[in-house]
């Protein structure tokens, strides 16, 4: 079922302002704290589901996407479509790092004065190309530009961050249904793959067995990519292995995720879907080093 994408040493480094060089595990830890230090003094929940995908999203912006920081409209930077809303801390601490958010806007983040939603809002001048948090309509948003693009003759290229609860709702297998037909190899999906939708185990609310969504998945004629999702390196290698593939379907990425991943209080645990961690819980400590200065 799926490729497997083994350990292999495959090396993405980043150069700092202070030109240090600095791993994309890293950049990843360092916007894990990013989160909890803004979301936890904020009072903001939905800091599991943003967790959850650090790794996925550090690979997008610091090693695979084309985009100018300085330009984010930019007419053939690649899309992001990040269909999981709930889980837009993640982003929203990239953008700030990148500098295409204001950092100020991150640092108010759910307080009064801030302007950013608690899901995605469209701003694109901000990097936010739609509004999502609806779920399930996030694939059929990246499909139209994914076909838009090709229609136009394009080179950018559509990535879509999905949950995998979110393929319960929506207009998802729709939108896979037209992407397969007309052959979007510009479009790549990467799945959340962390088998949590919301407050429980998928197996509880839909699911017979962990792996259906990969069965469903190959019944369109795909060939998943299953990747160590905590992984920055390996999700990045397959991102960019489907970003240049010559096929002539799109290209899905299973990324396995745990929720929450990081803090031990949180990971796999339901109830903090939502809830803020308190001092005592976030006091059981990290799953990564905290202490990496960049
Ligand atoms: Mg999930």
């Amino acid at each position: 079922m799926g490729i497997e994408i083994s350990s292999q040493t495959c090396k993405f480094y980043l150069k700092t302002s202070m030109d240090k060089k600095i791993s994309l595990q890293e950049k990843a830890n360092y916007i894990r704290e990013e989160i909890i230090r803004v979301a936890v003094s904020n009072g903001a929940g939905h800091i599991a589901p943003s967790l959850s995908c650090v790794d996925i999203l550090v690979s997008l912006y610091y090693a695979c996407m084309s985009f100018r920081a300085d330009d984010p409209l930019w007419e053939d930077r690649d899309r992001l479509i990040f269909s999981k809303g709930h889980g837009c801390y993640a982003l929203y601490a990239i953008l700030a790092d990148k500098g295409i958010l204001p950092r100020q806007e991150w640092e108010c983040f759910y307080k009064e004065g801030s302007t950013l939603s608690g899901c995605v809002e469209r701003r694109v001048e901000y990097g936010l190309e739609a509004g999502c948090g609806s779920l399930g309509h996030g694939l059929p948003i990246a499909v139209g530009l994914a076909f838009g693009g090709k229609l136009q003759k394009k080179r950018f290229h559509t990535f879509c961050v999905s949950g995998d609860g979110e393929f319960q709702e929506g207009t998802t297998w729709e939108a896979l249904q037209f992407a397969v037909k007309h052959q979007l190899n510009n479009l790549t999906i990467i799945v959340d793959f962390n088998r949590l939708q919301a407050m429980d185990f998928i197996v509880n609310v839909l699911d017979k067995e962990e792996r259906d969504l990969i069965k469903r998945l190959e019944g369109f004629g795909l060939l998943p990519i299953i990747a160590p999702g905590h992984d920055s390196e390996q999700i990045a290698e397959a991102i960019k292995k489907t970003k240049v593939s010559s096929g002539s379907s799109p290209k899905v990425i299973i990324a396995e995720t745990i929720k929450g991943f990081g803090l031990k209080c949180m990971e796999n645990v339901p109830r903090f879907h939502f809830r803020v961690p308190t001092n005592e819980e976030l006091s059981l400590g990290r799953t990564y080093n905290k202490n990496a200065k960049l």
